[in-house]
């Protein structure tokens, strides 16, 4: 006889997390790992497909979930990669895991993400502040997967110092290329820096674009966006062009528990990435 219990199968929610392998960890920073993730079906692998800024829920499993904003260039098929800052629970048991460790993958998720196909044609300039480059870089690698699409590309870059620097060597190589024009900015400088010191903000009134046709992404810790918004305001550049990815404590990633709202806004469905013209009202919001 069968028992009820063996024949029942296990039923899949929206909460169900895919399985994945960790198949490359690479150290970026003392606190931020890169990890590169393939999920084990092969169909869902070949259907996963994200837009730059949006994030997946990645679960450890026994232990929890977190959200996690996706790096790498969509344009690649086969794996994707995540960026992560040793803070708790979940980042803190990623940082032991191994090659080879399997995960639980939920998502894409996320409507609102950057949109790079209306920034064809137009200057680009990206400032980001910390762990704020993660979610940018998967916009930052689209705009260089296609680079004659866009006019001028700037992307303003600011740390606490120079070991917070991610992806230190990739910088280093686009600073070589024509494509992308890099400035780097470090609160508290070493003795071998020798590009900007202070904070990211102080870059923005030397930015010489035309408001009309340039698009600005921000993206960093909640402090940055405050004194970013005001300098741009003072350029004029456009509420509607100007772009910010936000990060608010979530838990079910889908629209359901409401943890991350910000007045009728909803951080996992509605964003994360928002214009600033959507969001300049809501009270709670930078
Ligand atoms: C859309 C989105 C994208 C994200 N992308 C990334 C990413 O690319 N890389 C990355 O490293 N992190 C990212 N985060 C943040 C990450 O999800 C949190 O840091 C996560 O909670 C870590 O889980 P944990 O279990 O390690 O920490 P927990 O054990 O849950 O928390 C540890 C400590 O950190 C604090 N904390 C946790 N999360 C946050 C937060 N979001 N803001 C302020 N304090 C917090 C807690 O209050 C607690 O004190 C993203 C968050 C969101 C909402």
């Amino acid at each position: 006889m069968v028992l009820n219990a063996e024949k029942k199968e296990t039923k899949k929610t929206i909460y169900t997390p895919d399985l994945a392998t960790i198949t490359q960890v690479k150290e970026l920073t003392p606190t931020e790992k890169q990890f590169t993730i393939e999920l084990d079906d092969v169909h869902k692998r070949k259907e996963f497909s994200f837009e730059p800024g949006q994030f997946v829920e990645l679960t450890v499993f026994g232990l929890g979930e977190a959200p996690f904003s996706i790096p790498s260039s969509p344009n690649n098929k086969e794996n994707f990669e995540l960026c992560v800052r040793k803070i708790g629970n979940v980042s803190n048991a990623l940082h032991n895991m191994e090659p080879g460790a399997k995960v639980g993958i939920r998502g894409p998720y996320g409507k609102g993400y950057f949109p790079y196909e209306k920034m064809q044609g137009k200057n680009v300039v990206i400032v980001a502040g910390g762990i704020g480059m993660a979610p940018v870089r998967s916009l930052l690698k689209v705009i260089l997967e296609d680079r004659s699409s866009y006019n001028d590309f700037t992307l303003i870059y600011g740390c606490i110092d120079p070991n917070n620097i991610l992806y230190k060597q990739e910088i280093e190589e686009l600073k070589k290329s024509n494509d992308i024009d890099i400035k780097l900015t470090v609160d508290n400088p070493d003795d071998q820096w020798d590009e900007h010191v202070g904070v990211c903000t102080n870059l923005i009134p030397d930015l010489d674009y035309s408001p009309e046709d340039t698009f600005i992404v921000v993206c960093g810790p909640p402090i940055m966006y405050k004194f970013v918004i005001l300098e741009l305001e003072d350029k004029s550049f456009k509420p509607e062009n100007i772009f910010l990815s936000l990060e608010r404590r979530m838990e079910c990633g889908v629209g359901k528990c409401n943890h991350c709202h910000i007045g009728n806004k909803l951080v996992c469905v509605d964003g994360p990435v928002f214009s600033l013209w959507e969001i300049r009202n809501l009270k709670e919001a930078i």
